[in-house]
């Protein structure tokens, strides 16, 4: 199970899930507290078939918060964010926006794999999203990157974000960028990606 690392200065800790629901405030938990929840979520039926949850990898103090959908094959077998294809194409965008590994990390909407890669359902992304803003809370990012429209769903439901326009959303940056798994099967969208990119880079550098 591939984790973000602990902060070593996550001293205040829950001790186990049925704390966090006790106390109903999962940043208070930090990174561990969450880790415990989220492995012991059983809010939406998708906790039926997964083989590994996935929480989450990279910096605990990252500058640049990707937020993708949710797992794939690949990443439900190993519990790993972003280790398949899809991980491949972000591993490339990183490059591209030259950010080291303390300046990103990267979560996804959903900790779960959807059967058969289908998209997220509503009330499945309802139910996950306590994670979702309690790690945003915690990494504390400096600019949080949307990758497609399923994480612009479920960061900010009835909100349609420009591509490659950033707002500003609670005192944080929001940039909606293509999905690293969208430029696979469309190249043409790699050069756009790029272009977004490039007007944007003082939001990181
Ligand atoms: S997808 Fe999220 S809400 Fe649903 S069971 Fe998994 S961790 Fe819980």
């Amino acid at each position: 199970m591939a984790t973000i690392e602990k902060n070593p200065d996550d001293k205040n800790t829950c001790k186990n899930a049925e704390a966090l629901k006790l106390t109903n405030d999962p940043v208070k938990c930090g990174f561990s507290g969450i880790e415990k929840a989220i492995l012991a979520c059983k809010k939406c039926p998708l906790h039926e078939t997964v083989t590994n949850k996935v929480i989450g990898k990279g910096s605990t103090a990252p500058k640049v918060l990707f937020v993708g959908e949710a797992p794939g094959k690949t990443e439900d077998e190993k519990g790993i964010p972003f280790c398949g294809r899809a991980g491949k194409e972000l591993d490339k965008m990183l490059e591209y926006m030259a950010l080291s590994a303390e300046d990103w990390a990267v979560i996804n909407t959903l900790k779960c794999r959807p059967p058969g890669n289908r998209n997220p359902t509503k009330p499945e992304l309802e139910s996950c999203k306590p994670f979702l803003l309690a790690q945003i809370e915690l990494l504390d990012p400096k600019v949080i990157i949307l990758l497609g429209n399923t994480a612009e769903r479920a960061f900010c439901p009835g909100r349609k974000l420009e591509w490659g326009i950033p707002e500003n959303f609670d005192g944080r940056i929001v940039l909606k960028l293509y999905h690293p798994a969208a430029l696979i099967y469309t190249r043409l969208r790699e050069e756009v990606q790029k272009e977004m990119i490039d007007q944007n880079r003082g939001l990181w550098e």
